[in-house]
């Protein structure tokens, strides 16, 4: 069994980002520049606006988070963002999801430009993703791509079962796996026989947000695992979808939980905004 070291890979990539934007920025004197809007004071939204903060600065970016209190009004918000959007010196932004009740998520959402909608949430960027022709690709996936890429996991005619369909993790996913020739499955909440279902698969890929929810009763022997779920136990500890000591006894690949794809999902939306800026420049 080997254990995909997201941590690992992420900054690998990270460091090759660096040299990338440096070389750029001696050759042109700019540099990828990433916005992070965070509304109101969820905690968990604090930390992963930190780390993408964190993150740009050190492939060289330049960094920009701006907090804004949850009274904000969409009128208020729609202007903020509309301002960045105008705004060349910035490639990137991003809106920190969840959104307060009163704000309109598909409203923000739209009112990204989806050239520098690095998130690919924008729906011009979903439909060129959906459609063969992606630009923006939604960066938790695509970390699980590029894992396979590493690793040297072959998807073409495989057998794919991906529990979970958001629109964010699990239905690009798989996408993803079927633009690489795997055979795909996708299960949810709903799916009769989901254990018998998940056994069927070489490629099991878990984000349904529960904590050790997927057992050894649901992987075949010799299955690529990759568990996406982030869950706190009761003693407040980060734990995967997958009962990983269990389930690495029979995969032959598996992510652990930290350490696996939660590095790779902010290393790609680097990634993005760093193709956002390269796109830009060659206008
Ligand atoms: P989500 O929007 O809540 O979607 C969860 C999906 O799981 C839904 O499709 C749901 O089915 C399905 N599901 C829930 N319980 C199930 C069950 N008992 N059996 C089968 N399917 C079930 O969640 P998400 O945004 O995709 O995130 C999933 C997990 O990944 C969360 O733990 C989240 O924190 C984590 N995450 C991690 C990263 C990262 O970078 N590591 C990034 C994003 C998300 P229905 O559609 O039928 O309700």
């Amino acid at each position: 069994m080997v254990v995909i070291d997201g941590k690992v890979l992420a900054a690998k990539l990270q460091g090759r980002l660096a040299e990338k934007t440096a070389l750029l920025k001696d050759k042109t004197g700019l540099e990828p520049g990433l916005v992070v809007i965070l509304v109101g004071e969820n905690p968990a939204s604090q930390v992963y606006v930190r780390n993408k903060e964190r993150s740009a600065l050190a492939a060289g970016f330049r960094s920009e988070v701006v907090r804004v209190p949850d009274t904000i009004t969409q009128a208020e918000l729609l202007g903020l963002i509309e301002r960045y959007n105008q705004d060349d010196a910035w490639h990137g932004i991003l809106v920190q999801l969840p959104l307060p009740a009163h704000i309109d998520e598909e409203a923000v959402l739209l009112a990204i430009d989806p050239q520098k909608d690095v998130d690919g949430f924008h729906p011009t960027n979903m439909g060129k993703f959906w459609s063969g022709h992606p630009v923006m690709i939604p960066s938790t996936p695509a970390g699980i791509m590029e894992m396979f890429r590493e690793y040297g996991i072959t998807l073409e005619g495989k057998k794919a079962v991906v529990i979970g369909r958001s629109n964010i993790v699990g239905k690009p996913m798989a996408q993803l796996l079927l633009d690489a020739h795997a055979t795909v499955t996708i299960a949810h909440s709903r799916t009769e026989n989901l254990a018998q279902l998940a056994r069927e698969a070489d490629i099991l890929v878990v984000a349904i947000g529960r904590g050790h929810f997927v057992t050894k009763d649901f992987v075949k022997e010799g299955a690529v695992v990759i568990d996406v779920g982030m869950n706190r136990d009761e003693n407040g500890k980060l734990i995967g979808d997958v009962a990983y000591d269990e389930v690495k006894e029979l995969a032959s690949y598996i992510t652990p939980v930290p350490g696996g794809v939660g590095p790779m999902t902010i290393t790609m939306l680097m990634e993005q905004t760093f193709e956002a800026f390269q796109r830009n420049l060659d206008k």
